[in-house]
């Protein structure tokens, strides 16, 4: 390209730095909210957790992952979704910022365009943005262990806001003495006060919240009905049964070894 100039001008293309990612390896892309403790106080979230952001959330990763090419999983909790390129992945030949701020851009806009399905009347009152990073990862191992570590970072948080929104909301503490209560505490202790104080075994919370969601392609049998004319037996109902690859929503375990025993093709 920088020998076969169309113009004088042309050789700026030779700026371009390459950021092509390594082969072989899985290529994360997360993405995660600008600012979004004040997008969400703006925007009236529900404490801990706003049903309707998750929804949205997820809603536009399905987005990403039905309109860009390549991606086999992709985890999200509160205000971040992480997206994971097949290790084989040739798309815009593996190139780092292609790959980032397609994802970034499709799930900004498919945000906004699909604000009024999850929150109705309620107004998107200034355009959301979302930061990206990119991270390779070599081995499964390396992967699984990356996706681990955002499912332990969803449990700790929630457990965390669990427990303070309870004492705030159930409790009648101030945020302030709310903050000060779990000053300090262990896991052990917040699900041992949300217990003892308030009867609530945190493990019977909604599995959203304490697993965040996991987005996979399944093969989905579709069954649909249709009226046909047949030469001699005259109009007919038949039914078809088709397989069809959609992407599926999970709120599971994705630390332990089940989850990718059931989803053996995820990993290459
Ligand atoms: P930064 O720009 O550095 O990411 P941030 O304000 O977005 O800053 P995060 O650490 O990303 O900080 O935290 C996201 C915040 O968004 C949470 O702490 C929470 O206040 C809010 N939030 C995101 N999703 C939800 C939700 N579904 N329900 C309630 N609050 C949410
Ligand atoms: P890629 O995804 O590789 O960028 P592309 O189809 O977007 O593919 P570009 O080289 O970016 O290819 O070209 C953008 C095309 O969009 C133009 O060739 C033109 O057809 C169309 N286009 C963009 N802006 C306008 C406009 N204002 N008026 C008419 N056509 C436009
Ligand atoms: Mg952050
Ligand atoms: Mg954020
Ligand atoms: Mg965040
Ligand atoms: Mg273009």
């Amino acid at each position: 390209s920088c020998v076969m100039a169309k113009s004088k001008f042309e050789y700026v293309r030779c700026f371009e730095t390459d950021d092509t990612c390594l082969r072989n390896c899985y290529i994360v892309v997360r993405l995660d909210g600008r600012n979004f403790h004040k997008f969400a106080e703006q925007h009236n979230f529900m404490k801990p957790n706003d049903d309707r952001a998750l929804g949205l959330m997820a809603r536009s990763a399905r987005s990403v992952m039905e309109d860009l090419e390549d991606i086999a999983i992709a985890y999200g909790q509160s205000d971040e979704f992480s997206f994971v390129f097949k290790r084989s992945t040739n798309w815009f030949k593996r190139r780092g910022s292609k790959l980032m701020t397609h994802v970034a851009s499709q799930f900004s806009s498919s945000y906004v365009f699909y604000w009024k399905e999850y929150f109705g009347e309620q107004p998107l009152i200034y355009p959301p943005g979302f930061d990206g990073r990119v991270v390779l990862y070599p081995t499964n191992r390396n992967l699984k262990d990356y996706l681990s570590w955002r499912q332990a970072d969803c449990h700790i948080n929630n457990l965390y806001n669990t427990a303070f929104w309870t004492l705030v909301h159930k409790g009648g503490l101030s945020t302030t003495q709310a903050e000060e209560r779990l000053n300090g505490t262990l896991s052990a202790d917040k699900n041992e006060m949300l217990f003892s104080e308030f009867n609530m075994n945190y493990n019977n919370e909604s599995p959203l919240h304490r697993k965040g969601t996991t987005l996979i392609w399944e093969k989905v049998d579709e069954t649909s009905t249709k009226r046909i004319t047949l030469p001699k037996e005259g109009e007919k109902e038949v039914t078809f049964t088709r397989s069809r690859r959609k992407v599926t929503a999970h709120n599971c375990d994705i630390i332990g070894d089940l989850f990718w025993e059931e989803h053996p093709d995820i990993l290459e």
